[in-house]
């Protein structure tokens, strides 16, 4: 992405009265120093939304914006430039116009030369836009889908060509050598890649191979395939990710790096492991790691931000994120941290795995065999004179008591535990045999968290409730003993389907969350003799604290996600 030079972006901020000029020094400083831009360091720290500054962008080059997520794209006029050249020179042309000219949405609306090329390759007149990576994403997958499709058709062309080969009287064994496994092997990637699948999961059935990739945090199946062609994909998978091929009894793991169609190249993770039936292929596509995102990013609405950014100020003390296994939890420690970063604070983890590389924050890695475990690690690193601790999760009560240790002699102190609430985390210390003067002395927030799927702009549409909707929010909060229950919305949102989405009405995801901000009357609670569970939400209840449902039921009234997404992650 272009960028606006530091001294024009320092002056039009500090103008607009969204940062001191110390503070943008400081952030000057800091992106130099980790290698990112000034606006990607301003747009994690929350100074301003990245919408703010593309809106500077486009106003300091004087073009308009491309705006692609709201506006339609001509497919015909689209595809007039072929996709790897599209790609290559960062542009989607969108529209034609009257006259004639194309309207060109472009990274860099500076670049003559790109569009003097376009002009001659296209013989048009060229008008440029400003786009931002997700405008070109939203042309690209335009591209995309349509090879999406070629991909399933491939695949199941290739697959019937085996049938029929075993009609006509060949073995199935030889049917399946004359199967070209290569082109089946690499349209299951690119497919699944066009898609935007985070895994790849080839299950043996009995009777054939059920292929799903993961998209979204769902997983969704994609097609069948014949048993008999199984041997010879699982073994190209295995050739692919350096794994022994004459080895099947035993789980074996490796990755490689694939190349799809479109020109992206994304590092695989391959699992395999023997069952019943015959191996079983998992695979993990490994995004290229990209920024840590800003609170809004994830999902934080105004008073979420507002909390979280003035407990992470504090110099010590414990700030918690809890929820299930997949609920997100890192990512938000991740963008913590980021925010965090700064060259005065001395940042250690201790994590299992290190999901997310970070740079002047001294990482250490789980590994038991070399007796590093969260405990062990903790206490090592506690005499690394740290200011701020990542420890990955708090799993028994060594860990508990050395993070609390920490926590009160001085040290900010972040971590996760599995419990299903926010108010729950306070007997699980409990439970861990720390002294309820300690949990309140050291507790800062509880943070509990799910991961929803975010409902696709490009075919948001608005519908009324029905009553069975309705019920099912007022069955959320019966058992609350509510004075006032929050009106049950007439209105609420989905995705129709479209094919920026590949038809699932749901593109990319965000955070619902519940934030319990220990205060004095909290602590008071903690350390009450008669503490129980339930007093303690009856508590919060009245200081008008948000449940992760109540969260996503108003992030499901602004159409960021469905009422059915809250629903179905608030009951798992
Ligand atoms: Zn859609």
């Amino acid at each position: 992405m272009v960028q606006i030079p530091d001294k024009v972006l320092k002056e039009k901020l500090v103008k607009a009265g969204l940062i001191t000029e110390e503070e943008f020094e400081k952030v000057l400083f800091d992106a130099k120093r980790m290698g990112q831009s000034t606006a990607d360091i301003l747009i994690s720290r929350n100074y301003l939304k990245s919408d703010y500054y593309t809106g500077l962008l486009a106003e300091y080059f004087g073009v308009p914006l491309a705006k692609l997520s709201t506006r339609s794209i001509d497919e015909s006029v689209l595809r007039l430039l072929p996709e790897n050249i599209a790609k290559q020179k960062r542009v989607i042309i969108f529209r034609r116009e009257k006259d004639g000219s194309l309207n060109v949405a472009m990274n860099d609306p500076n670049d003559l030369t790109t569009i003097e090329f376009l002009s001659s390759y296209l013989k048009a007149k060229i008008k440029p836009f400003l786009a931002t990576g997700e405008d070109l994403n939203r042309g690209y997958a335009l591209y995309g889908r349509r090879s999406a499709e070629e991909f399933r058709k491939i695949i199941e062309d290739n697959i019937k060509a085996s049938l029929q080969a075993q009609i006509y009287g060949k073995s199935a064994k030889e049917a399946a050598a004359e199967v070209p496994i290569v082109a089946i092997v690499d349209n299951i990637l690119s497919y699944a890649i066009a898609s935007r699948a985070s895994d790849i999961h080839l299950e043996i059935l009995e009777e054939n191979i059920l292929v799903r990739y993961r998209i979204d945090g769902v997983l969704h199946e994609i097609t069948r395939i014949p048993k008999e062609v199984h041997p010879p994909i699982a073994a190209r998978f295995k050739l692919l990710s350096g794994l022994r091929l004459d080895e099947h009894s035993k789980p074996q793991d490796g990755r490689f790096r694939f190349q799809a169609s479109g020109g992206d190249v994304i590092d695989i993770r391959v699992s395999v492991i023997p069952t019943f039936y015959g191996e079983k292929v998992e695979m993990r596509l490994l995004e290229a790691t990209s920024r840590p995102l800003s609170f809004e990013e994830l999902g934080m609405l105004e008073d979420t931000i507002k909390v979280v950014k003035e407990n992470i100020a504090k110099t010590y003390g414990i700030i918690l994120i809890t929820g299930p296994t997949g609920s997100g939890k890192t990512t938000t420690l991740y963008s913590i941290i980021n925010v965090l970063n700064r060259p005065e604070v001395n940042i250690n983890t201790i994590e299992d795995p290190i999901e997310y590389e970070m740079k002047y924050v001294n990482q250490m890695q789980v590994n038991p065999q070399a007796g590093i475990t969260f405990a062990s690690g903790l206490r090592a690193l506690l005499r690394q004179d740290p200011n701020i601790i990542l420890v990955g999760e708090i799993r028994d009560s060594e860990t508990g008591d050395i993070a609390v240790q920490a926590a009160l002699t001085g040290h900010l102190v972040l971590s996760t535990l599995h419990t299903n609430d926010a108010p729950t985390a306070v007997p699980r210390l409990f439970d861990m045999k720390i002294e309820p003067f300690l949990v309140a002395a050291v507790l800062n927030m509880i943070m509990a968290q799910r991961l929803v799927r975010r409902i696709c702009q490009d075919c948001i549409t608005s519908f009324k409730v029905t009553p069975e909707i309705a019920n099912a929010i007022k069955n959320q909060f019966k058992g609350l003993e509510l004075e006032n229950p929050p009106e049950i919305p007439k209105t609420l949102y989905k995705g129709e389907g479209c094919s920026v989405c590949g038809g699932l009405g749901y593109k990319g995801r965000l955070s619902i969350y519940e934030n319990m901000n220990v205060d004095e009357e909290i602590r008071n609670e903690i350390v009450n003799p008669n503490f129980t569970l339930d007093n303690l939400k009856k508590i919060l209840r009245k200081k008008g604290f948000v449940t992760m449902f109540e969260d996503g039921l108003r992030k499901a009234e602004r159409g960021m996600t469905t009422i059915e997404e809250i629903l179905r992650v608030i009951r798992e």
